[in-house]
């Protein structure tokens, strides 16, 4: 485990999670579990220091919640020596920890903010979002002289509702569409079929102008901020370019940066730099205050901290938990991160080839799914375990093109249930004796034990 340049902690593979570094300890106390409890997640303090000044003690003693403020921590460098724990640790106090200190929480779980509608019939809800068909087709051609036109169809007649202060998890494998969807709700793609109903209004077809103004309620926060941001605007400019957009006058602007520099998290002296100099989760926080200058409702998030290291991770989940709470936004969290989402989300959608299989209450769907393919998606998590490392089987194969997809269920190709009639009619999507809040399109859905036949094994690496 490394730390500013140097080795912080060696040890053999099953034993890092019986880590006795304080370093080690906090980055797996940062990542958000499908076995354990939803809580606010715990990030390592600070930021990592400039390697020019780092003194002559331990590179990460300022951060460190372990032994704050000993003089020989920052006064003298520690050396890789056996702790007690059996690894090679590089701190002071690693060898003379007592059994409570090394079993002790590392994270404080403090439960996370609900959606306020959040166990109630939403059947009686107004949706701030409706989607209803939504279809994406990319025209494709191939031959020597393009002559033989056919269609990638990226989302495939997509049915959700978010209800306002609610999160939806979009979750899949990589091309299965969740990232256009994002971008045709943000109508940043044209749907080629289909409504998107926003606070009531249709926003599928609009252009122009209309389309900029039913914009304003939304915001929208990308995978890469580096990437999502102008690298030649401070990011003062940057968050205020929304609102010069739309015609605000530059008093007004001032005001709402400073306010939103302050809801995110960073300092006054930030409004001058460029994102260069910035790390990356300050530049993910200067994007979140860009998607929020113009006060939306809904926040699309397409993989949000998915390029940050899991400390800065933890503190990004933890502000757009607050976010949420103090503004009452919505969000869209699209992510591959099952453990992720389980953290975020109130109600998750899972998708496949253009398709939305299963959507259900975030707790039922991590506790109990019934589709195949929700199941063998958690299934495929490792889980970070002091009994060693574990994996489970894969799901096999790749997901079939969706310029070709297979008959009836798309995902009967890989799907260890399907039967004939899987590859003749394509299952509705259907509560199918579960509550009216949960959805799944499959002809034999999973029992809420688990199913009928264990569908994927674990075993240990060897
Ligand atoms: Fe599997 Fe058939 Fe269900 Fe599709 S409909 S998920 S092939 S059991």
């Amino acid at each position: 485990v490394m730390y500013r340049g140097r080795v912080l902690e060696a040890c053999a593979a099953k034993d890092l999670f019986r880590s006795q570094h304080p370093y080690t300890q906090g980055l797996l106390a940062c990542i958000p579990r499908l076995d354990d409890e939803v809580g606010r997640l715990n990030p390592i303090p600070g930021l990592p220091p400039d390697p020019r000044q780092i003194g002559r003690g331990c590179a990460f003693a300022a951060r460190c919640a372990l032994r704050a403020g000993r003089a020989i921590c920052v006064e003298e460098r520690p050396e890789l020596e056996s702790s007690s724990g059996g690894c090679l640790a590089a701190c002071h106090f690693s060898a003379e920890l007592t059994a409570e200190e090394a079993a002790r929480p590392v994270a404080v779980i403090e439960r996370l903010p609900k959606a306020p509608d959040a166990g109630e019939d939403r059947a009686s809800k107004a949706p701030l979002l409706s989607v209803r068909g939504l279809e994406k087709r990319f025209p494709i051609r191939s031959g020597a002289f393009g002559q033989h036109k056919r269609e990638l169809r990226a989302v495939d007649g997509i049915e959700f509702d978010i209800l306002p202060g609610e999160t939806l998890g979009l979750v899949g494998e990589s091309g299965c569409g969740k990232s256009t969807t994002a971008k045709l709700l943000m109508r940043l793609e044209r749907p080629t079929a289909g409504s998107i109903e926003f606070d009531g209004h249709e926003i599928g077809a609009l252009r122009g102008r209309e389309l900029r103004l039913a914009r304003r309620g939304m915001g929208m926060v990308f995978q890469d901020p580096k990437a999502s941001l102008d690298p030649r605007l401070t990011v003062g400019d940057n968050i205020a370019e929304p609102m010069r957009i739309a015609g605000r006058s530059r008093e007004e602007r001032r005001a709402r940066v400073a306010e939103l520099l302050d809801q995110v998290g960073l300092a006054s002296h930030h409004l001058h730099r460029l994102p260069d100099e910035m790390s990356g989760g300050q530049r993910q926080r200067v994007a979140i205050a860009r998607a929020l200058a113009l006060k939306p409702r809904l926040i699309i998030m397409d993989e949000p901290v998915s390029a940050l290291d899991v400390s800065v991770q933890a503190q990004v989940l933890n502000l757009l938990a607050d976010l949420k709470s103090e503004l009452g936004l919505s969000y869209l969290f699209v992510s591959h991160d099952l453990s992720v989402v389980r953290h975020v989300s109130d109600r998750v959608a899972v998708m496949y080839l253009g398709k939305i299989v299963e959507t259900a209450p975030s707790t039922e769907i991590f506790s109990a799914p019934r589709h195949p393919y929700t199941r063998a998606l958690l299934d495929a998590v490792p889980a970070p375990s002091v009994q060693g490392a574990v994996v489970r089987s894969p799901l096999q194969g790749d997901p079939p093109s969706p310029i070709d997809p297979p008959s009836g269920c798309r995902f009967r190709t890989r799907c260890p249930f399907a039967t004939e009639h899987c590859a003749e009619a394509e299952p509705a999507s259907d509560s199918r004796g579960a509550g009216a809040d949960s959805l799944v399109a499959c002809h034999y859905p999973l029992e809420s034990s688990g199913g009928p036949v264990p569908l994927m094994l674990s075993r240990s690496l060897p």
